[in-house]
């Protein structure tokens, strides 16, 4: 089955602001069309001319509260719901500066991305193909009884489980076959969640500044302080969303089953690094039999040695 697709870039210049969850500050983003084969590149223009980091998992830094990516010199912080929207609306090429560390939260979900980038209008390169990844094998990266797992499948399908301490997520679970108009329906809009005693200790730290129930979802000891939520098992579809921006680190489109049991960034991103390598040996190996097999056609020796 064929997973390749189109390369795409946004139509026009589009400036996104809003406050980042951690610093609280007012941050902005400037995306900008880029040609076919750029890939997702974040700039800071204003400090670093010239300078780019390339969206892919190689570039993770730190997966502690957010993803983060960075070049040794400077970082660009909770990229995961903007790349969850970049991924499922399939926009591959773009430039996207940064005016300071981290990414607006807007409303802790990718809907308020998605509505912009298709507000501005989104551009096929019909000659130019960003190829697919097929899972062939079952792949899996384990924290204790934390895990992913990849296995061969038709569609690109997820299956999550999540379980926390508290009487509203002791389970939730969400399971689908995953293509852009489910993503907009069904996974777009849900938001980040934290828990009041997480939030009031990430605060003291002076973490989480930016965070309130205007972009999260907070639990205190008994239930919801939001008065409403956007979807039934909203938390367990942001995870979902999470671990959609943090695979679109391999750079490319995936062909399988993910299934995923109370898993979180630093998972999803070696889980990305796993498939990377994993599809690198594979291009390698049909690569050595391809030429094998031409040698041996080619070779009379080697021909004669078969009789
Ligand atoms: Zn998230």
């Amino acid at each position: 089955m064929n997973v390749d697709q189109i390369r795409r870039t946004i139509n026009d210049e589009l400036y996104i602001e809003g406050v980042g969850l951690h610093s609280g500050n007012k941050t902005y983003l400037l995306c900008k069309p880029a040609p076919p084969y750029t890939g997702i590149l974040f700039t800071r223009e204003s400090k670093y001319p010239g300078e780019f980091i390339e969206a892919i998992a190689e570039n993770v830094v730190d997966t502690s509260l957010a993803v983060t990516l960075g070049n040794g010199k400077w970082r660009v912080q909770t990229i995961e719901h903007l790349m969850s929207a970049l991924h499922m609306l399939g926009i591959t090429d773009i430039f996207i500066d940064t005016s300071n560390i981290e990414i607006p939260i807007l409303d802790g979900s990718a809907g308020e991305f998605i509505q912009q980038f298709q507000q501005i209008g989104i551009r096929n390169y019909p000659d130019d193909i960003i190829e697919g990844i097929t899972i062939k094998n079952p792949i899996w990266v384990i924290d204790g009884d934390k895990y992913l797992i990849a296995l061969p499948a038709n569609h690109f399908e997820v299956s999550y489980n999540i379980h926390f301490e508290h009487p509203l997520l002791k389970g939730q679970n969400y399971h689908a076959v995953i293509d852009r108009n489910h993503f907009l329906e069904e996974i777009a809009r849900a938001r980040t969640f934290g828990f009041l005693s997480q939030v009031e200790y990430l605060k003291s730290k002076g973490l989480a500044l930016g965070g309130s129930i205007e972009n999260a979802i907070v639990l205190d000891d008994k239930g919801y302080l939001n008065p409403s939520l956007r979807y039934e098992n909203e938390c367990v579809r942001h995870k979902v969303l999470d671990l959609i921006g943090d695979l679109s680190l391999t750079g490319r489109p995936i062909l399988g089953h993910i299934i995923a049991n109370k898993a979180g960034h630093a998972l999803d991103v070696a889980m990305a690094k796993k498939i990377l390598k994993i599809d690198k040996e594979n291009q390698f190996t049909s690569k050595q039999i391809r030429n094998y097999q031409s040698v041996r056609m080619l070779d009379p020796i080697s021909s004669s040695a078969v009789h």
